[in-house]
Order: C-alpha cells, then structure tokens, then sequence
C-alpha cells in the first residue's frame, strides 16, 4: 500500500522514533509499505517518521541511482552494494569514518527542496535487518550519505538542520511556506474530524 508522505511542519518529523523489540506483522506490513511508497515517490530513502510512525525504522535503495556511486564494506572487504540492497535499518547505529564530504539532498518530505550537505564520507553501520537479524557493514558514497539522512531522521533530525547558516537563509521563505501549508492542512484534517467527518 502507498503511504501518504507527511511533509515538513508535521509535529512527527521532529519525534524521536522508538526501537522495535520484535518483527511483529504490523512491522513487516509497514516495511513492505515503505517500499512501496518509496518506490512510487522514486525516492532513495524513506523514514517511519515520514509515512507517520515515530519508530527506529529506515528503508533505502540505491540502485536506481547510476550517476552517484556507493561503495561497500563487508567484514572489511569490498563488496557489491547490491547484495544488501533492498536495505532494511531497523535500531540502526551510525559511526563516522571518514572526513566530511559535501554533496547534494533532498528529501521527501520537502518537495523540491534541494541543497548540498557536508556528511562524513565513509560510515560504519549497525542494525538489525528485517528479520531482526544483527547487520554490519562500511559504506561511502551516496549510500553513506542515504544511511546519515535517514538515521537523522528516526532521532527527530532534518536535512534542514544540516545546512549550512546561508543555504538554510535563502532557502527559509521556502522552508516557511512548507511548513505553514502543512500546518493548515492538519488543522484542516483535526477540525474535519472534529465535526464527525
Ligand atoms: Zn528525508
């Protein structure tokens, strides 16, 4: 099922998501929806916190991606980001180890948005996977850039905060008109519900 995505200036964006102690169906059911959503937005990346569910949860793919590489750790050698992709974060855990690099970010939830971030370069990464089994691994390119701006994401943080003070001023009337239409929008839908609609 595709998932509404909810947009900057919605209070959950800035929640902190909440480990998942057990791949309960629930879970498996908002993985698959995550995908699917992601998959029709033609996006990278995806957060719970982004379909509304403030949970430790992440899924990313970057295959569709050709003109940005990533690269691949496993047991400190290297390998095909395929094999780990489609990826499931579930509780993941994020480790610089590499200088930072700067290089262009959306984001779903802030359409038409775009502006370069400077993020470390090279990631270690540990989670579970969508079978809750433990997951370890090196990345660098834009899969090391996908993992920071989604784990951003599960703990409440935005792309917006990791810009710099002159890209986040120009883009602010922007940024203001974002978040003051989804804010009508969920007073709209409260007081829709309200009057029993
Ligand atoms: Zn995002």
């Amino acid at each position: 099922m595709i998932l509404p995505i909810v947009k900057y200036g919605d209070p959950v964006l800035r929640k902190k998501g909440a480990k998942i102690d057990a791949i309960t169906p629930d879970i498996k059911k908002l993985i698959a929806d995550m995908f699917a959503t992601m998959e029709a937005r033609h996006g990278v990346g995806l957060a719970a916190q982004q379909v509304g569910v403030a949970k430790q949860l992440t899924v990313i793919d970057v295959r569709a991606v050709t003109d940005r590489p990533s690269t691949l750790e496993l047991d400190g050698q290297p390998a095909d980001v395929a094999v780990i992709m489609p990826l499931v974060l579930i509780n993941p855990v994020v480790t610089p180890a590499g200088e930072p690099v700067t290089g262009g970010e959306g984001c779903l939830s802030f359409p038409e948005i775009f502006a370069d971030i400077a993020r470390p370069g090279t990631v270690d990464v540990q989670a579970l996977d969508a079978h809750g089994k433990p997951i370890a691994f090196r990345c660098g390119g834009l899969l090391a850039r996908a993992v920071q701006h989604e784990t951003d994401h599960l703990n409440g943080l935005l792309f917006i905060d990791r810009m710099d003070k002159k890209t986040k001023a120009e883009l602010q009337p922007e940024l203001d008109e974002l978040q003051a239409a989804t804010k009508a929008a969920l007073a709209k839908k409260l007081a829709g519900r309200d009057d029993g609609k």
